[in-house]
């Protein structure tokens, strides 16, 4: 029996996805729900996005992206970029989705799928400006957009915008990529192209760099509060997720609490953190399956409450700050929360 829950407060969510949107007007920010929302949940974070006056979502796999545009109910636009056959792209169409599209063969299964399904495939067309990852590649660059615009004058998709990500690990990287960036838009607008957005950047590029901003920006984690690795606070976000366990034994040696590393909370926490008690921090001693062991404080009862990671409010790390500890970055300790830890959501979203 898993003895705690995944707690996610939605006035938090609203806060940070207003403080990234202010930050970022008059770009608009698309919110990021790869991941489950960075297992948060996706139909609360839409529903919390929404209230924050988001109009963009966007993540990789098709069916997360159609729970989204479900959730949103017509509110927003919806991306889902990742290439994938033409049944799953006439689905995601005919859902009313807008598609990534970083290859050329998957231009013309969009298209075809936008046929069958009698639709026009509101694109975004993809160039690699150095990640490699996916994208179509400079020197193919000139004759895909003429093939899009040719795509485009029989009805079957209209490019709504062109796109790219940049790996946000240095400055002189991220500007080469931005004049690849450029080029690749001038080389659209003269194949006729008209996108009503370009976007580049994510959380760390478009808050610290104006330039970057274009008309979209795609953000993930700082929606959720979690700052980078190794980067700065900051202002007016704070993580929106707290993991919390609930202690099941008191005994000499300490406090168990009931959750482990089969629950996803990191075997490697155990002499590198604190954990958030009512008492405030206390080391983490050890971590094993299905519980770990804190240092004891005084008056320590079955069923106190611990945060393993959340805000910082009880002594607690971030997320990143977990990240940090362990050697990895702040989205990993969210993702690492297994599916059956409950999602327990607090506060409200309402619009105040
Ligand atoms: C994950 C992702 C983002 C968001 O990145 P953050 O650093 O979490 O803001 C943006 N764009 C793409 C293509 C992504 O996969």
């Amino acid at each position: 029996m898993i003895a705690g829950e995944l707690r996610v407060d939605r006035a938090r969510l609203v806060a940070n996805i207003r403080a990234v949107r202010a930050r970022m007007a008059p770009a608009e920010a698309l919110v990021v729900i790869k991941d489950d929302a960075y297992a948060l949940g996706v139909d609360e974070v839409v529903a919390a996005g929404l209230v924050a006056g988001a109009r963009w979502f966007g993540g990789i796999d098709v069916p997360s992206a159609l729970r989204a545009a479900r959730a949103a109910d017509g509110r927003a636009r919806v991306i889902a970029w990742m290439t994938v056959p033409e049944d799953e792209a006439r689905r995601a169409v005919a859902g009313g989705l807008e598609l990534g599209v970083g290859d050329e063969d998957y231009l013309e299964r969009v298209a075809a799928a936008a046929r069958a399904a009698g639709v026009t495939a509101r694109v975004h067309l993809k160039i690699d400006t150095g990640l490699h990852r996916n994208g179509v590649r400079p020197e193919r660059w000139r004759a895909f957009c003429a093939r899009a615009a040719a795509w485009e004058s029989t009805g079957a998709v209209r490019v709504a915008g062109i796109w790219s990500h940049i790996a946000e690990a240095s400055d002189a990287e991220d500007d080469a990529s931005r004049s690849a960036f450029d080029a690749a838009v001038a080389v659209a607008r003269e194949a006729g192209l008209r996108p009503e957005v370009r976007h580049l950047a994510a959380s760390a590029a478009a808050w610290a760099r104006p330039e970057f901003r274009y008309e979209l920006v795609r953000v993930g984690a700082f929606c959720y509060g979690i700052r980078s690795a190794d980067g700065p606070e900051i202002a007016g976000i704070a993580p929106a997720a707290s993991l919390v366990a609930r202690v099941t034994e008191v005994d000499d040696d300490g406090v168990i609490v009931g959750m482990g590393f089969v629950d996803g909370y990191p075997s490697t926490a155990a002499g590198r953190v604190a954990a958030g008690t009512p008492a405030g921090a206390r080391a983490v001693e050890a971590v094993d399956a299905f519980a770990a062991r804190i240092a004891s404080w005084p008056g320590a009862a079955v069923g106190d409450e611990v945060v393993l990671f959340g805000t910082g409010a009880h002594g607690e790390p971030t997320p990143t700050d977990l990240g940090e500890a362990i050697g990895t970055v702040g989205e990993e300790p969210l993702l690492r929360v297994s599916r059956l830890v409950p999602r327990v959501y607090v506060g409200s979203a309402a619009a105040r």
